[in-house]
């Protein structure tokens, strides 16, 4: 009986543009058409039931796009293979087939709302350290102040492709004291203040990230939540908790986090500061938390 049905062999998540807007689309490809149904068991939930055969292994994928969080791809029984996408925000989707070799068929998600979230609202990203301040040293000579930096540019890239107004303490190897940084989130008015740093601690064993936040803002210890839990997830790195930070203080009622993503002083993850891609973990797992923090502020209908 199997052998009339179609062979799913690929599937993956993209971003494609059309009439001005942008969507994210969970793509599986086929070599031909099958029959699906698509279920909904719950806010930010679709599953894609397909009657055929999966020559792609099974496996999640763990998307870094604000808006798709993963993809599963199981397999139930012969003959029926199931995609689970799983939502940041409850948006509107549909859902189209492409009669092209590959057969793909696509569910398509509307990106709209990170601009709603975003916009008007005003953050102030200060990468940790510079100029004669080098911050952390890891044992290969990496310097916290050039991790700092690199982290800080993809966040804000990340941060103004979803519409926020965005400004940079510093954009180059330069120094400036504690009180000029937080100095810009006050002037600016910033609705949130992100400090970049790196963890270094004298056993090279220790590991881990960790987020502080200003005790005065008291919202500020959920965003610091939401940030580990997805920046440890994404970045595949142990957490090391929250706690409030004095030095945060100054900024009021400013959401004030400091950000440690991992350790300089440990091998492996001075290895992982190296490299551009758990940068990009790294700005989309922050981008995220400060999503769901600004959702659920504005009490927007949102998936848990
Ligand atoms: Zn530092």
């Amino acid at each position: 009986m199997s052998n009339g049905l179609a062979r799913i062999t690929n599937w993956y998540c993209r971003l494609t543009e059309e009439g001005g807007q942008t969507f994210s689309e969970v793509v599986i490809e086929s070599t031909s058409p099958f029959p699906y149904r698509i279920e909904r068991p719950g806010p930010g939930t679709l599953v894609l039931v397909a009657e055929a055969l999966a020559n792609a292994h099974p496996d999640t994928i763990i998307v870094d796009d604000g808006l798709v969080d993963e993809v599963s791809l199981t397999i139930p029984r012969t003959g029926e293979v199931e995609a689970q996408v799983k939502l940041e925000a409850d948006v509107v989707w549909e859902h189209r087939t492409q009669n092209s070799l590959p057969f793909k068929t696509i569910l398509r998600f509307e990106r709209s709302i990170l601009t709603k979230i975003f916009s008007h609202k005003t953050i102030v990203i200060d990468p940790g350290h510079g100029g004669a301040d080098f911050g952390y040293r890891g044992p290969v000579s990496l310097r916290e102040k050039q991790v700092t930096l690199k982290m800080a540019t993809v966040l804000n890239e990340i941060l103004r492709s979803f519409g926020a107004e965005t400004f940079l303490t510093r954009q180059q190897d330069v120094s400036l004291s504690w009180q000029e940084r937080l100095n810009l989130a006050r002037q600016k008015k910033a609705e949130v203040f992100i400090s970049l740093h790196t963890h270094w601690a004298p056993d090279a064993k220790i590991n881990g990230a960790a987020v502080f936040y200003n005790p005065i803002m008291p919202q500020s210890e959920g965003l610091a939540r939401e940030i580990l839990a997805r920046i440890t997830r994404k970045g595949k790195v142990t957490g090391r908790g929250i706690a409030p930070s004095w030095s945060l203080t100054e900024l009021g009622r400013i959401a004030g986090l400091i950000i440690e993503p991992a350790t300089i002083s440990n091998w492996v993850e001075e290895g992982l500061f190296r490299s551009p891609d758990f940068h990009r973990k790294i700005a989309y797992g922050i981008a995220v938390g400060l999503e769901k923090y600004f959702a659920q502020q504005e009490g927007a209908s949102y998936a848990s």
